[in-house]
């Protein structure tokens, strides 16, 4: 393993070979193994590129004889972009805490701006939580929130110039909403001084809540603390459950929903003032992205950098149009 700390100074020089070495100790670090058949020692084989001047590594198992690189079955599987433009894209992503466009990495690291759209999106499939959570404990408090598609004053969105233009019956109307269209409603719950989770929820209703905190938060062991929403009523027969009413106060004691509220301001701090605009669909993977920083908050960039070198791997499930059913975040 690699002990040193990876500054983005460090990564910055890396060659596309030393990237690759990273890889594989961070893959396999007791030795390269077949990912179909699990044996160990496979033959090495270098190949020089006939019309590039990169050398290929390439390994084939003893056993099944089949070829395989280090990429396989990770996010930079496929990828014609050198590695060490995907580290690079990965330490900013890591470091910056509300976040980077894909416009910043285009011009930062000199791909094109449809390369630099992929990466985001591939970087933060491996930025979601993989396995199992331990469920949330001690002070829990849960909010929910809006995201509105982002107005300029005075120039409507073309959300809204297609809603006038259905009224105005210039446009037919669309046969099938699309499901949340209108309502990007994000509901999370945040352990204090500990791990926020947030999901895009299809209404603030108990009904959909209720199951989701019964799944995420260790019911003997929490004490929930909300704002007065009516979704949230008989939750105190389950566990412990104070309320801070936002029309009579907003501190009582330890009762307070502050926390979940200043996640709330970042995360729409990086919406609103880095991305501009979330394509509604895209916007599980990127509460994923704020998750895995904000959770990752009391570790230093190189850390949280490992941390995420750790999970690229698993074959990538999300393509552009996962349907939301299939979509944990969703
Ligand atoms: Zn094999």
């Amino acid at each position: 393993m690699v002990t040193e700390t990876v500054t983005f100074q460090k990564v910055l020089k890396w060659t596309d070979e030393e990237c690759r070495t990273y890889l594989e100790k961070q893959r396999w670090p007791s030795g390269v193994c077949c990912p179909r058949c699990g044996v160990l020692e496979p033959y090495r084989i270098t190949r020089k590129s006939a019309t590039k001047n990169t050398v290929q590594t390439l390994f084939k198992c003893r056993a099944c004889r089949r070829q395989f690189t280090s990429t396989v079955g990770t996010i930079f599987e496929d990828s014609h972009i050198p590695l060490s433009k995907w580290f690079a894209a990965i330490y900013l992503m890591c470091a910056s805490k509300k976040g980077v466009s894909a416009h910043q990495i285009h011009r930062q690291l000199g791909v094109t701006y449809k390369s630099a759209w992929f990466m985001c999106h591939r970087i933060r499939e491996a930025m979601k939580d993989k396995g199992v959570l331990t469920p949330l404990s001690g002070i829990v408090e849960a909010d929910e929130t809006y995201i509105h598609p982002r107005t300029r004053r005075g120039h409507p969105t073309w959300h809204e110039k297609v809603k006038d233009e259905i009224e105005m019956g210039l446009r037919p109307k669309p046969e099938k909403k699309a499901p949340y269209q209108d309502n990007p409603t994000v509901f999370g719950m945040l352990e204090r001084d500990g791990q926020v989770r947030t999901m895009r929820v299809p209404a603030t209703t108990s009904s959909v809540l209720k199951p989701i905190m019964g799944r995420m938060i260790d019911m003997q062991k929490a004490r929930l603390i909300t704002d007065g929403h009516p979704a949230y009523r008989d939750i105190k027969r389950y566990l412990p459950h104070d309320v801070i009413d936002h029309e009579v106060e907003y501190v009582r004691g330890d009762v307070h929903t502050q926390g979940i509220e200043n996640y709330w301001s970042l995360l729409k701090r990086g919406i609103y003032g880095v991305f501009h605009h979330v394509g509604e669909g895209y916007l599980p993977q990127y509460l994923s992205e704020f998750e895995f920083r904000f959770n990752r908050r009391k570790v230093s960039d190189a850390e949280r950098f490992v941390a995420l070198m750790g999970q690229t791997e698993g074959r990538l499930t999300w393509y552009c149009q996962t349907p939301q059913s299939q979509n944990p975040h969703a």
